[in-house]
């Protein structure tokens, strides 16, 4: 059983690698390499739930990841809330990359986080997600592009704990579950894209959901007389990306979603 000491400890001195155990040091190199060595990658859930907006992933949900990601979100790691974060930036990235070309009118990015259940944050004691986001913003600022988190979704119902449930019934426990704040229409419409950001998808019910909720809010409150110009350039245009112009980003998906590991 860890001890309150031990929990110190590791804040002082990171007894072993979260991804693999390996002793003294909080992240190896080869841990870390399989969070951001590679390219994200384009990912489908199948079957693909309808409004899933285009998802890019750092990495497939196993071994030294999966092991990352939990540390961080149930064991309250938050020293890897750094590389997490350079993992997301890499797949917002990878699902920016077609703009590449256009210059400095593409601008400013807003991560939105898929929120999490007012009770388990509460539980935990932290927003893993929250975290990771604003850490994967300063990591994109870093690299040029101008990045900024908009909190802006949350829950207007309870929904049951997805892990027993199947594709079907995760998209009924969380159809209708998520609803943007009073009034961010007129942040999300400043903003150049919009790019969804969980730290994994599984089914893709949660970003669906996700992605519902911001189509919908854009929907109310264009035409409305509020904002400005940049009321065009936001993200209900069917021209800059997917139904609803909305990008998602993940850490991680299902090793089967990668379109790569499909004949
Ligand atoms: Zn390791």
């Amino acid at each position: 059983m860890r001890g309150w000491w031990q929990d110190l400890s590791d804040l002082v001195l990171p007894a072993q690698c979260a991804g693999c155990g390996r002793s003294r040091t909080a992240l190896c190199t080869r841990c870390s390499a399989a969070l951001c060595g590679s390219v994200s990658s384009r990912v489908r859930p199948r079957p693909e739930p309808q409004g899933l907006p285009v998802v890019h992933a750092a990495a497939p949900y196993r071994d030294a990841v999966r092991a990352v990601l939990l540390a961080h979100k149930e064991r309250g790691a938050l020293g890897l809330a750094g590389p997490l974060g350079a993992a997301l930036a890499g797949a917002v990235r990878e699902g920016l990359t077609p703009e590449r070309g256009e210059g400095p009118g593409s601008g400013v990015v807003a991560l939105v986080p898929v929120p999490s259940a007012p009770g388990a944050v509460r539980a935990r004691g932290h927003d893993p997600m929250r975290r990771i986001a604003y850490a994967a913003a300063a990591e994109l600022r870093r690299a040029g592009v101008p990045a900024r988190v908009l909190a802006v979704l949350r829950q207007r119902r309870a929904v049951a704990d997805q892990s027993a449930l199947d594709a079907r019934q995760r998209l009924a426990n969380v159809t209708g579950a998520l609803e943007a704040a009073g009034g961010s229409g007129g942040l999300l419409a400043e903003v150049g894209r919009i790019v969804l950001v969980d730290d994994l998808m599984t089914t893709g019910a949660s970003m669906a959901e996700a992605a519902r909720a911001i189509g919908a809010l854009t929907r109310s409150e264009s035409g409305s007389g509020q904002g400005g110009a940049g009321r065009e350039r936001c993200a209900a245009d069917p021209e800059i990306a997917g139904p609803s112009g909305v990008l998602g980003a993940v850490i991680a998906a299902s090793p089967d979603s990668f379109e790569i590991n499909r004949n």
